[in-house]
């Protein structure tokens, strides 16, 4: 991956920092040379700070440092993406992203929950796991569980009580993300199915 840092006067590069987990966009700060080859030497995200002139850690006093899982370049290498995982809020004002409120994406989530929570529970099953013991018991009790995570959505849709809703369905949503792993089929392939029904 190449990145061609005279192509800023400054040699600072824009750097977006993406949520690897659910694809926010978190922060964006300025790279050089120096602070990329920190960052990747580090495995925490590290700029040049323009108001510090000098090298800043993103996290260095607060903690919330960003875990660096991917570094990419743009198509004409004079822009950063990395995707990483936050230790905390990343916006100095204690805002979870610094484009806070309108900032969707959660639902990749989604994708990473069933590709790398779900699916390494079913092949490296675990004792202490839930989801590795609902695995073994077989298809028939998992598709039995969405059934019931769908009953209680059901009951609880009638009830005034959101929270309660909002946690069924998260079960619903898990469970039904177990299943589609058991059958193996991509939470991907189910989207492409609803895309493909979507005509704008
Ligand atoms: P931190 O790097 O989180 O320890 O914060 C140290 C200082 O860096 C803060 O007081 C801010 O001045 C600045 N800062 C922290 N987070 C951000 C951000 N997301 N964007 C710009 N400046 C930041
Ligand atoms: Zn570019
Ligand atoms: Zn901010
Ligand atoms: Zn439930």
């Amino acid at each position: 991956m190449e990145l061609d840092f005279s192509k800023s006067p400054d040699g600072l590069l824009p750097a977006v920092i993406q949520d690897k987990l659910t694809g926010n966009v978190l922060m964006v700060g300025y790279m050089n040379a120096e602070a990329l080859e920190a960052t990747r030497s580090s495995g925490k995200a590290t700029f040049f700070s323009r108001s510090k002139q000098r090298l800043w850690v993103k996290g260095e006093t607060s903690g919330n440092f960003l875990f660096v899982r991917e570094i990419f370049a743009d198509c004409d290498q004079d822009t950063i993406l990395i995707k990483a995982e936050p230790a905390g809020p990343v916006c100095h004002t204690g805002a979870a992203t610094c484009f806070e409120p309108k900032n969707e994406g959660k639902a990749l989530f989604l994708n990473y929950l069933q590709k790398e929570i779900i699916r390494v529970r079913k092949n490296e099953p675990s004792d202490s796991s839930y989801t590795s013991k609902l695995f073994a018991r077989g298809i028939n009790k998992v598709a039995q569980k969405v059934g019931e995570e769908a009953v209680e959505v059901v009951i609880e849709a009638k009830d005034q009580n959101d929270d309660l809703f909002r946690n069924e369905v998260a079960d619903l949503v898990f469970h039904l993300l177990v299943l589609l792993e058991q059958k193996n089929v991509d939470l991907d392939e189910v989207i492409d199915v609803l895309r493909e029904r979507h005509r704008p």
